[in-house]
């Protein structure tokens, strides 16, 4: 068991980061915060200390770049000792003290109601990804550590703080493709929702665990030797679905059994090339399940998660899962965009945020959204509705993946394209096959939009089955302006 000291931090940021300097900065941090915080208790009893070590602890397990480290270890100074932006700015940099500021002021609860004070953190939040989306990340990692101990708040408290979790912390996870704290965070919240339906999957998966391990290790002991003696480079993980995922299965009314990927294998190759021929190689061994193979090597998920999935026929005819990819992409899985960044230079940079903002179709969706709402609570609520939870994937004819809100239309499409494509559309075709506009889309439907430059504009009627506020706004914005 690794303690969370601040020796065993600097010695597991080293393993990625071995630059001195920064090195000496976060231990530097650390040492201010200990004095800041110095006789300050959680309620756990603990010293206060443990929790921004544990945030550091957290963002060091997914690449984060040193500011972030030092502003996790002093994310609570400004607000609960007597030590200012400028002190901090002084003493480290114009960074750190920046990201400081702002996860402050996303805690800072100064509203006049308290429905107030939610939208008006929550938009806070929301609009972090504007300054910069690391304040975001160290309020993933404050929000998971705070949920792990969550045991010593009310009971009231623990149920709130779920929910906001599963509205708002947990989607930012997946968006931000952040799977490690988003698997956990949903689990521990999960727990505290429902404990019973918790502790009974989690009994569950215990004697599917057991009972599929001979299974599992004769598999991977197959495919082990297979990509040996073909000469591909690799290791192999065993993984169980999470808790809460397969209680989404069970809500749709399905038993473990009919759970294609609860049991999965990880296979990490080199390079591209190998996973599609380890791929090749396990369908030659293994009778894969129609239907189930998804290249999101070829097409990334919005999130920029890339795998290879197959399920197959096992030993003893049991439905496994395998996950084909690059050491590289099973980083990006676990850690999502503080990798990319970690991969692209040492340093997340604004311009460097700037480039892959345009990456991640989340950031775009919001900042839309944003300028189409009325207000803080209208905005908040449809990032909810809209972004954050229930999307649909489809593809534009020419492969490119779009997001949208569960009950989207084509109407809904064609203005996430542009403004001018949804006020020029003709007909729409979904998948082969002309349909009407107020078609509900579904995943992975393929939709083309044609258009025709002389037409007037679009039907005020189609705002009753525009699901997207987007939509809407565009289509009473083209009518207004008549
Ligand atoms: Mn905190």
């Amino acid at each position: 068991m690794n303690l969370e000291t601040i020796d065993n931090l600097i010695a597991r940021i080293g393993m990625y980061n071995p630059n001195i300097l920064d090195l000496f900065m976060i231990k530097k941090a650390y040492h201010f915060a200990v004095e800041k915080h110095s006789g300050q208790k959680r309620l756990s009893g603990g010293d206060y200390i443990e929790h921004p070590l544990a945030v550091a602890f957290i963002l060091a397990g997914i690449y984060a770049d040193a500011d972030t480290i030092c502003a996790a270890l002093l994310h609570d100074v400004i607000e609960d000792t007597d030590v200012t932006k400028e002190e901090i700015e002084a003493k480290f940099n114009k960074t750190i003290a920046a990201l400081v500021d702002g996860s402050t002021k996303i805690s800072k609860m100064n509203f006049s109601s308290r429905d107030d004070s939610i939208i008006g953190n929550q938009k806070k939040i929301l609009m972090a990804i504007e300054q910069d989306v690391r304040i975001i990340i160290i309020k993933l990692a404050d929000r998971l550590h705070n949920t792990r101990t969550m045991d010593f708040q009310s009971e009231g408290k623990q149920k709130e703080k779920s929910i906001e979790n599963f509205e708002i912390y947990i989607p930012m996870a997946y968006h931000l493709g952040i799977y490690s704290i988003k698997r956990e965070l949903a689990d521990l919240s999960f727990k505290y929702l429902k404990p019973e339906i918790f502790s009974s999957i989690k009994k569950d998966l215990e004697d599917v665990k057991r009972m599929a391990d001979s299974t599992v290790k004769e598999m991977l002991g197959n495919l082990n030797n297979t990509l040996k003696s073909s000469g591909i480079p690799h290791s192999i993980e065993a993984r169980i679905k999470s808790i809460y995922n397969v209680y989404k299965y069970v809500m749709a009314g399905k038993g473990l059994d009919e759970i294609h990927d609860l049991i999965a294998l990880k296979v990490m190759t080199q390079n591209v090339k190998d996973c599609y021929y380890a791929m090749g190689l396990i369908h030659e061994q293994y009778h894969p399940l129609n239907g189930r193979i998804k290249d999101f090597i070829a097409l990334p998920k919005t999130n920029l998660y890339q795998s290879l999935h197959t399920t197959v026929f096992g030993p003893n005819d049991r439905l496994i899962q395998c996950q084909i990819r690059t050491d590289e992409m099973h980083k990006v899985a676990n850690s999502g965009i503080t990798y990319h960044w970690f991969r692209n230079g040492e340093t997340a940079n604004m311009d460097m945020q700037k480039e892959l903002k345009e990456k991640y179709q989340f950031f775009k969706s919001l900042m839309q959204l944003y300028n189409y709402s009325y207000n803080d609570i209208d905005f908040v609520v449809r990032a909810k509705e809209e972004i954050l939870t229930n999307k649909i994937y489809v593809y534009t004819y020419k492969g490119e993946i779009i997001e949208l809100p569960v009950g989207s239309t084509a109407v809904d499409f064609a203005y996430k394209i542009s403004d001018n494509v949804g006020n020029k559309m003709e007909a729409v075709i979904i998948n082969n096959s002309y349909a009407s506009f107020d078609t509900e889309l579904h995943n992975h439907d393929i939709v083309k939009i044609i258009i025709n430059p002389y037409l007037d504009g679009p039907k005020m009627q189609w705002t009753n089955f525009a699901k997207t506020s987007l939509a809407r706004r565009k289509i009473r914005e083209f009518h207004e302006e008549k």
